[in-house]
């Protein structure tokens, strides 16, 4: 319906205007009934909705109503699939209609600098591209239902301890290049009807006030066009925010938030324009909220549940199948060991808690799955812990951080009378929320302890992992088989069963870096940080891009995961050898299953700057595609690079550059796994004018090979107190290339003072 908004604003008055800017409780807008303007929800986010109930009190911490409890983003993201990402998406958008909620606060983008940060699971990957791709999909599936989504926590949010305080100080290229980036692609290509502004500080400026974030980068740059909320209690002061382009505060603040913005605007401090620019904003999504109504419709929750069975299935990784020991034949007897089996792990502690329509277990659904045909053997190995509600109270301790004889033992004597353990591991949910961090990267003692025990008697051992972020694996070398499940949400167990009996073949490869062990994590010696701040001091070297410049490395690389069957990478070619940065280049890759099981498989292409003037990663993923091929299939994968994939964020030009040069394009199978390379030359159309300086060093004279040749001549011209055979012979040396000009004047080497300035002005001039 076409509504006149200038006409709407210009008949509020200053104490609406300035109410609509903040919440009516937690979860709604104010409405005003003489305007017509309503109010509209919004509910947590992301993988599955948690929508309160509505009678009493309006803490927003009470139980929710029931809905599915999809997979979590660190789990999604191992799909690398942008259609499934979809899916999941208009299933919630679905949900959300259902239950009359606007806006789903979904998906968190925030990139994983650390393992320890406590909300990693409701987070997509270490690499902004796979990040900002699987999250673009998410919100063009949520809003396809007339539901908006919330992009957050922008930005550089990335650890819990302190959030709502600490000060995360990096540098302007690290954001853009990492933390910013994750966010970009997402707002460009899909247009989330808000983004949450985060709680923490960036250099020295609170997110929810840093007007360079909110309107300059999100708003003029990219072209965001609905409004900014912010996180629940992010505002610091109202008035500073509002100007700095946070245009909703939430929850209520009860008035307060209003009464500051009233006050600001009549002491002149705030414009009444930019008021009703945020209102303006605030109405356009208001009103699509409203005009895309499908509320009310009910969902099919069993086909939720199914879907909630297939997308989990996709996001499992197979990281260790030592003498094919998956998939397991359904015959003969198994012992099934470990509370998760039966009491799953499948979603994290907070804000993000979803009340499940159903529940699914790996135990009942392993039975399901081989029928009659095997025998199964249960034995519960470590003590279970009492969820004890969203928040938990029982912050990073587990009843199975002790070990516990008799069930270890119990355990051990039914995995020797088996053919084969399957062992259920991983995190507590005591061990990884919103609010805290983890302590270090280790699964409870008392599960430690288990594993190896039932090795010790079982050499047919298989272990499945539940945990929201990587886990040290000491146990790796005694077991045959691991699979990474993270927290699949209430139909994972099914998928586990498929899993396990080769029902479905995986498919999903990490979209993170397990390390060794927690120290050699490049954020180590920078995390939580001191006091109130915390210094990304390892810059753009998050995750693969350390590992792989350093050369240390991971017990799993990010993009790995192994499948049944096996592919063939062949035949990679580029549609053009040589292109100009506002350029296309097709890169083209043949891959063929080679086994006999249907699968499917990620191609990752990473691409590598051959020669840079700025430090840069050794390699960085520029393009994914996910291919499903029959046993003997062959598919021709064609990915689209454009000059992003070339770029670095120069910080100077303030913008994206190419170096003109080479480029390698690597295609792999994991960023550890490169099979294929090939070459591009990218020219870029931007030339950036260099200014000479007093300081600046011959070598960076002499890197234009115009200048370098003047400057040679000048000096060869003069040499004083140098032979000009000296002088020739001096030119060549580092310390000489890096002298400043003005050293050739103080030591009396070359010129005259005279003479630089008439070199400055030559160099300059050209
Ligand atoms: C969380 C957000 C969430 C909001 C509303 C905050 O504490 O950081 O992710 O959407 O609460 O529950």
């Amino acid at each position: 319906m076409a509504r006149d908004i200038k006409k709407i604003i210009s008949e509020m008055t200053l104490e609406e205007k300035a109410g609509l800017c903040s919440g009516m409780d937690f979860w709604h807008t104010k409405g005003i009934d003489r305007l017509d303007i309503p109010s509209i929800m919004m509910s947590d986010g992301p993988h599955g909705l948690r929508k309160q109930d509505e009678s009493g009190a309006d803490l927003g911490l009470r139980k929710s109503v029931p809905a599915t409890c999809f997979p979590t983003a660190s789990a999604l993201a191992c799909s690398w699939d942008r259609k499934l990402m979809q899916k999941v998406g208009e299933a919630l958008g679905e949900e959300c209609n259902a239950e009359k909620v606007d806006i789903l606060l979904g998906p968190g983008t925030n990139i994983k600098r650390s393992p320890l940060c406590g909300r990693n699971f409701e987070y997509y990957s270490e690499d902004p591209y796979l990040s900002t791709e699987l999250a673009a999909s998410f919100i063009q599936g949520v809003q396809s239902q007339g539901v908006g989504t919330s992009l957050k926590h922008f930005a550089a949010n990335n650890q819990e301890h302190l959030r709502m305080v600490i000060d995360t100080i990096a540098d302007e290229r690290t954001l853009r290049e990492i933390y910013f980036a994750s966010f970009e692609g997402a707002v460009k290509k899909s247009q989330p009807w808000t983004v949450m502004c985060s709680y923490n500080r960036l250099n020295g400026e609170y997110c929810s006030e840093k007007r360079s974030l909110l309107n300059d980068i999100l708003k003029e740059e990219w072209g965001f066009e609905g409004f900014v909320v912010s996180d629940w209690g992010a505002v610091n002061e109202r008035a500073e925010a509002l100007n700095a382009g946070l245009e909703l505060e939430m929850p209520s603040s009860k008035g307060e938030g209003d009464k500051k913005i009233v006050a600001a605007v009549k002491a002149g401090k705030l414009s009444e324009s930019v008021l009703d620019q945020a209102v303006e904003r605030l109405l356009k999504i208001i009103f699509k909220a409203v005009d895309n109504n499908k509320k009310g419709t009910p969902y099919d929750k069993e086909k939720h549940h199914q879907l909630a069975r297939e997308v989990a299935g996709e996001c499992i990784v197979l990281l260790k199948n030592e003498d094919s020991i998956l998939p397991l034949k359904k015959e003969g007897t198994f012992a099934v060991i470990g509370d998760f089996a039966r009491n799953p792990r499948y979603q994290g502690g907070g804000s993000s808690h979803v009340n499940p329509t159903k529940m699914d277990n790996a135990y009942e659904e392993i039975n399901k799955v081989i029928g009659g045909s095997g025998k199964i053997l249960y034995a519960k190995g470590y003590r279970d812990d009492i969820n004890d509600g969203i928040f938990s109270k029982k912050e990073f301790t587990s009843n199975s951080d002790l070990p516990d004889d008799n069930l270890i033992r119990e355990a051990q004597e039914i995995a020797a009378k088996a053919d084969t353990a399957i062992v259920f591991a991983g995190l507590p949910e005591s061990y990884e929320s919103e609010g805290y961090d983890r302590r270090h990267i280790r699964i409870p003692e008392g599960q430690r302890k288990l594993i190896e025990a039932v090795a010790d008697v079982q050499k047919n051992t298989v272990v499945v992992l539940s945990n929201g972020s990587p886990i040290e694996m000491p146990w790796l070398d005694k077991v045959k088989g691991v699979l990474e499940c993270y927290l699949g949400g209430q139909a994972g167990g099914g998928a586990i069963a498929d899993i396990l009996f080769g029902i479905k073949n995986p498919s999903g490869k990490l979209a993170e870096t397990f390390p060794v062990r927690l120290n050699d994590n490049p954020s180590f010696l920078n995390f939580p940080g001191d006091n109130t701040k915390v210094e990304y001091r390892e810059g753009v070297f998050v995750g693969y891009r350390y590992y792989d410049a350093k050369e240390v490395a991971p017990l799993f690389p990010f993009g790995y995961g192994l499948s049944y069957t096996s592919f063939e990478y062949t035949d990679i070619a580029v549609d053009k050898a040589e292109i100009s940065d506002n350029e296309n280049v097709q890169i083209s890759v043949k891959v063929k299953n080679t086994g006999n099981m249907k699968g499917k498989e990620i191609v990752q292409v990473y691409v590598r700057d051959v020669e840079s003037t700025v430090i840069r990663p050794v390699k960085e993923l520029k393009g994914f595609e996910k291919v499903e091929l029959a046993p003997g299939e062959e598919k021709t994968v064609v990915i689209t690079l454009d000059k992003r994939a070339f770029a670095y964020y120069n910080t100077e030009l303030g913008d994206w550059h190419v170096e003109s040069g080479e480029f390698e394009i690597l295609v792999g199978r994991s960023s550890a796994d490169i099979i294929l390379r090939e070459k591009i030359t990218v020219n870029s159309t931007v030339q950036i004018k260099k200014l000479y300086t007093r300081n600046s060093t011959l070598s960076e004279v002499m890197s234009d090979p115009n200048k370098a040749e003047m400057i040679k001549q000048e000096f060869m011209d003069t040499t004083g107190i140098l032979t000009s055979e000296e002088g020739e012979a001096m030119a060549m040396t580092s310390m000489f290339k890096q002298m400043p000009l003005r050293a050739l004047v103080s030591l009396r080497w070359a010129f005259t003072e005279e003479k630089l300035e008439r070199i400055l002005e030559k160099l300059n001039s050209e």
